[in-house]
């Protein structure tokens, strides 16, 4: 695997593709900085060789035009403190500001450009479009895991243009290290625990894990179509339908594959989709009409608690219930304490997915994690056995 550990940065400028996808408040703060402080150590190791710094990430979902709201510029004064020197800034990530600025750029220095997806071309994976920002670096740094997933301008066609000059940035190459170890390398017994919303999404994700894991745990929105399927009743909580069928393949193929199913026993219900709903503890296969499950119940806990404190290897995607909502937390919140406790006591655990990491971080785990992702969908086409555009654009 090529890293910038493999690359001697002096007098080089080193073009690195970052995932700033930050969220900002109304005033454009940041509100999460975890995917800027993610990259510092691979800008730092780049400015400590004596190289320069040219970071370029797309914000948000502009239309294809400028927009204010989403400007990378709202990022400068953060960058700034955290490296502890002035970054310069590019208002176009291409043309002739962003040339003059990249060619005058001393070692030691940091340049941003403004937002990648102001010009439709990034998305659309646009030769000309990637050359132009080719042009302004001497060697390619995919640093952007969350964005591996996607064949753009800046996260793959880029790379042609450094045939001898390409490599993994820090978090990329922890990323894929961390997934490998969980894919390839895994202790058992190994259990992976899938919640969310909803099963649409992660069929093939299941579906790839079924041959390595020894447990699978099963809860969230996604659990009462798996009990439905199997026959239970579950009055008005989110069910899909149309994958009835391929939720009790899902239940058969576990049995016939030794892989031990855990579905949840009970549930917490309410009468209505908020947290002020009048709220019950309930058989997960009896549900009244009316009544919806938002989060896993206790009896349930236990047992989960249970498998999980066993474990050697843990991997973890989406919330057990409504975390969001007070009432609806408990499942979540003590599953991320079950996840902690056992990789205190030597489990390999790795965390991926927004609301799994918000969980995390909203619970203050993340030092207990063994490993937490940053990319959601990119992390789940990884586990689905497919190879990231992005990660392909390195190592071919
Ligand atoms: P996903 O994006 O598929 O990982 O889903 C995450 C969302 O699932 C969170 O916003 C949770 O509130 C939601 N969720 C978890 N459990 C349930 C449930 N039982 N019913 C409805 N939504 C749920």
């Amino acid at each position: 695997m090529q890293t910038i550990d493999n690359f001697n940065f002096k007098d080089k400028k080193a073009l690195i593709r970052v995932d700033y996808n930050v969220p900002l408040d109304s005033y454009y703060q940041i509100t999460d900085t975890n995917r800027i402080d993610a990259t510092l150590p691979t800008i730092r190791k780049i400015l400590g060789d004596g190289g320069s710094v040219i970071l370029m990430s797309h914000l948000g979902r502009p239309k294809g035009g400028p927009e204010e709201k989403f400007s990378l510029k709202h990022l400068l004064p953060y960058l700034s403190e955290q490296l502890k020197q002035p970054v310069k800034f590019a208002d176009d990530c291409i043309g002739q500001s962003a040339k003059d600025l990249a060619a005058g750029l001393k070692p030691g220095e940091v340049l941003l450009l403004e937002n990648l997806r102001f010009y439709k071309e990034e998305e659309k994976g646009d030769e000309g479009f990637a050359q132009k920002l080719a042009s302004l670096g001497d060697i390619y740094v995919n640093d952007a895991f969350g964005t591996a997933h996607r064949a753009h301008a800046s996260t793959a066609i880029i790379a042609n243009y450094f045939p001898q000059a390409k490599c993994f940035g820090y978090v990329m190459a922890e990323e894929v290290i961390h997934l490998d170890k969980v894919l390839k390398k895994a202790t058992h017994p190994f259990t992976a625990i899938l919640g969310g919303a909803k099963i649409s999404g992660k069929i093939e994700v299941i579906s790839h894990l079924m041959d390595k894991v020894d447990n699978l745990i099963i809860g969230g929105g996604m659990m009462f179509t798996f009990i439905k399927a199997i026959g239970g009743e579950v009055g008005n909580s989110l069910v899909e339908d149309e994958l009835l069928e391929i939720s009790r393949n899902i239940v058969e193929g576990a049995k016939t594959m030794g892989v031990n199913l855990y579905l949840p026993v009970d549930a917490i219900i309410a009468d209505a989709f908020s947290n002020d709903a009048n709220i019950k503890i309930c058989n997960a296969y009896d549900i009244p009409d009316t009544w919806m499950g938002l989060d896993i119940g206790p009896n349930t806990l236990q047992k989960f608690e249970h498998v999980i404190e066993q474990s050697s290897t843990i991997l973890w995607n989406g919330p057990m219930g409504v975390f969001e909502m007070n009432n609806f937390e408990e499942g979540t919140k003590k599953i991320a304490e079950a996840i902690a406790k056992a990789t205190e006591n030597g489990a390999f655990s790795l965390v991926g997915g927004g609301d799994s990491v918000a969980a995390i971080n909203k619970y203050e785990l993340a030092d207990k994690i063994s490993y937490v992702s940053t990319g959601g969908g990119a992390m789940l086409e990884y586990i689905e056995g497919k190879e990231l555009p992005g990660v392909k654009a390195i190592n071919g």
